[in-house]
């Protein structure tokens, strides 16, 4: 059965040796298979046929039929067009093609009706239509398929150039259809799921999908498919969650010991918030459980999840066990490195800081220490992961910021200790829950969704560079009153010199504008030793101003600094924007941020300053940057290496559909966790054809 749909397009009906490497390189078709997934991403309503005499500017796409009395060439180099003149008897329009002239003007005819869909647009005071879709009627039998609900399929500009237009896929796909006598198209969800979950059949479904009757019967269909998707996606990561814990032991920490208490009793700096509480003891339930723990810890910026990291590794102490926290820049692990050593100055715990600047006899003895056991706690960058760093006794693992490594770090850390030790991994990066459920749907998942007390939201206002004064005047009377003040230039590698040049030029303008103060200067491009005593000086209050690059941009805590302008802040995403924003408001006072822009924006910027003028809230400030941004990729998730692309479903939109699916497979492999249930069979050779050509999420363990 799965044969015939594997064969190769070149074979079908319309397609042959050319179109065959067109619609693979182009759309990545290269079977009957992918063909029928290659599903429309819109329909037009091809019932109507307009006359040319209603024809005006600023019609949606409209479908007339006419007879082709003049074509010709015209223009010439760039300017070169293929015009064609046409009539039905109601007036004459005027259709031009930019794209495949040559092409094009061989194959139309003169005085044949022809069907003719395309956008009417004026130009040079006319209305014409560019680059229409021409279909040569032949019997009026045609004229009668053609008059419905029409799939659009995406084509890219080669497609476009060598004639593949959205008729040409849809009659392939009818192609594919026609030879339906001979085989069916095998289905992929068993029968009893089907009805359990109420599917339609997948050969229904698709049929549905590419040429609907009407509009009212898309939705079932479109559920059918969507819900397909979700659920196999689901599926993998809940299987190989399953696969995992069920691999391994984990570590048991029974004992609350001396550390903890001590530290709870007489270090705490301050009272923990219910939500700090509650993931410490969603943290301790798992590491009692005898299971290896893989948690993630969500909280926004500020919120508090440094303090759980820290009494975390102190349960682990506290079972004999040594921990690690890694951190994805120098700055923030010198910073934990720095927090944690004071807060836990009382107690008999050994820290230590292993960075690529650690080196020599240092880095060496460091080294020598975390294997015989007498580090308990390392703190340090990637450099953690390195081959030479071998533990006693690893038991706990925490990274911080994790939207910034990758799912292969992780992985590396597992090999630390004979047993994976168990891993905490944090993030503020917001991301909407929903799509937690599958960028991380692998992971258990505490959420700290309170800030500690007394905190006052940051105040966050959009200016102008044409207008200065006003910033000038707000940051000297928040330095008048002892705080501090970040400016953040952006910093891409794309424009890098130019970026550089920016913030130099900047540092010396506000050296001039704030004469009278003490400005630093911090990039990435310093040396290590250079950055720490900036940010040193920084954070003892000997500088004003630090002038910057997002080598800032996370975790970075000073609650001294109260005002954080972001220069060109129309070049920031949402994300960054947002922990930018973070680095302020972290003390009781009142804090700003100044989003610095000049007057001409695109739209989708504009919108994103708005936003971040509107809220301070991270989980609402994802679902609109995921609404600017569509559904592909999302910042900070890249490198998370459980990417699905989602076709057809939406995980924003899609969300009820998203939960049933992730709830249809928890079910499934509750009911047959051993998969010996042949009525599931068709389930997981599915997951198997499609775990092919996804991400490995095996490559963890
Ligand atoms: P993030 O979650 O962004 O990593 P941090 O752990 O850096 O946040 O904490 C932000 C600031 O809030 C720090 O200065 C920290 O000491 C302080 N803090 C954390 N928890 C509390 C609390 N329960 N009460 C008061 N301040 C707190
Ligand atoms: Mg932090």
């Amino acid at each position: 059965m799965y044969d015939v749909l594997s064969q190769d397009v070149k074979y079908l009906k319309g397609v042959g040796p050319k179109r065959s490497v067109l619609l693979k390189n182009e759309a990545g078709i290269s079977s009957l298979h992918d063909l029928l997934y290659y599903l429309p991403y819109k329909y037009i309503d091809r019932s109507h046929i307009y006359k040319i005499s209603e024809v005006q500017d600023g019609m949606a796409n409209i479908q007339i039929i006419a007879q082709i009395k003049t074509i010709y060439e015209n223009g010439r180099g760039r300017k070169r067009r293929l015009e064609a003149l046409v009539d039905d008897g109601t007036g004459v329009l005027r259709l031009v093609w930019f794209n495949g002239i040559n092409y094009i003007h061989k194959r139309l005819e003169i005085n044949k009706p022809y069907l003719i869909f395309g956008k009417p647009t004026e130009f040079n005071h006319e209305v014409n239509i560019a680059q229409p879709e021409m279909t040569l009627l032949t019997s009026s039998v045609e004229i009668d398929t053609m008059a419905r609900l029409r799939p659009v399929y995406s084509l890219t500009e080669s497609m476009r150039n060598a004639g593949i237009t959205s008729s040409v896929i849809e009659q392939l796909v009818a192609n594919v259809f026609e030879k339906l006598d001979t085989f069916k198209i095998p289905e992929t969800l068993p029968e009893y799921f089907r009805k359990k979950y109420s599917l339609m059949d997948i050969e229904k479904a698709l049929h549905i999908i590419h040429f609907p009757e009407n509009t009212e019967v898309l939705p079932e269909a479109e559920r059918r498919l969507k819900f397909e998707e979700l659920f196999y996606v689901q599926l993998e990561i809940l299987n190989y969650a399953n696969q995992r814990t069920r691999k391994y032991e984990g570590f048991v920490f029974s004992r609350i010991g001396d550390h903890f208490i001590k530290f709870y009793h007489e270090s705490l700096p301050f009272d923990l918030t219910n939500a700090q509480k509650r993931v410490i003891r969603e943290i301790r339930k798992d590491l009692g459980s005898g299971r290896q723990m893989n948690r993630l810890l969500q909280g926004d910026v500020g919120s508090g999840k440094t303090i759980v990291a820290l009494m975390t590794m102190l349960i682990a102490i506290d079972n004999g066990y040594q921990a690690c926290i890694m951190a994805p820049t120098e700055i923030l692990s010198e910073q934990h490195y720095y927090n944690v050593s004071r807060m836990l100055s009382m107690l008999n715990v050994r820290v230590e800081l292993l960075t690529g600047a650690v080196i020599g006899k240092r880095r060496k003895q460091i080294l020598e220490d975390v294997a015989n056991g007498e580090i308990d706690i390392l703190v340090g960058t990637h450099a953690l992961l390195g081959d030479i760093v071998n533990f006693k006794n690893l038991g706990m693992a925490i990274i911080d910021e994790q939207h910034r490594f990758g799912v292969e770090q992780r992985a590396k850390l597992w090999k630390k200790n004979t047993n994976p030790p168990h891993i905490l991994v944090m993030t503020a990066t917001p991301i909407p829950r929903t799509l937690a459920m599958t960028v991380y749907g692998d992971l258990s998942v505490s959420v700290i969704d309170e800030l500690p007390p007394g905190r006052k939201a940051v105040q966050t206002l959009h200016f102008y560079e044409e207008n200065k004064e006003k910033l000038i005047q707000l940051v000297r009377s928040e330095i008048a009153s002892g705080r501090q003040v970040y400016f953040v230039y952006p910093l891409i590698e794309e424009s890098e010199k130019a970026d550089m040049k920016d913030l130099e030029n900047g540092y010396e303008q506000i050296c001039q504008l704030f004469a009278d103060m003490n400005v630093g200067k911090l990039h990435g491009r310093m040396k290590d030793d250079e950055k720490n005593t900036v940010m040193e000086l920084f954070k003892d209050h000997q500088l004003d101003i630090l002038v910057s690059t997002t080598v800032i941009e996370v975790g970075v805590d000073v609650p001294n600094a109260s005002v954080m302008v972001i220069v060109n802040a129309n070049r920031f995403g949402l994300a960054q924007l947002h922990q930018l924003r973070g680095r302020v408001g972290r003390g009781a006072e009142q804090s700003f941020c100044i989003l610095l822009t000049g007057y001409k924006l695109s739209e989708v910027a504009r919108r994103r300053l708005e936003i971040m003028v509107d809220s301070t809230d991270g989980f609402f400030i994802a679902e609109e940057d995921l609404k600017l941004r569509g559904p592909g990729v999302l910042e900070g998730t890249q490198q998370s290496g459980v990417i699905f692309e989602l076709k057809l479903a939406n995980v924003i939109k899609d969300n009820d559909l998203l939960v049933e699916a992730r709830t249809a497979a928890q079910e499934l492999l509750l009911s047959d966790p051993e998969k010996q249930n042949s009525i599931n069979d068709i389930i997981w050779q599915q997951l198997a054809e499609k775990k092919k050509n996804k991400v490995n999420l095996s490559n963890i363990s």
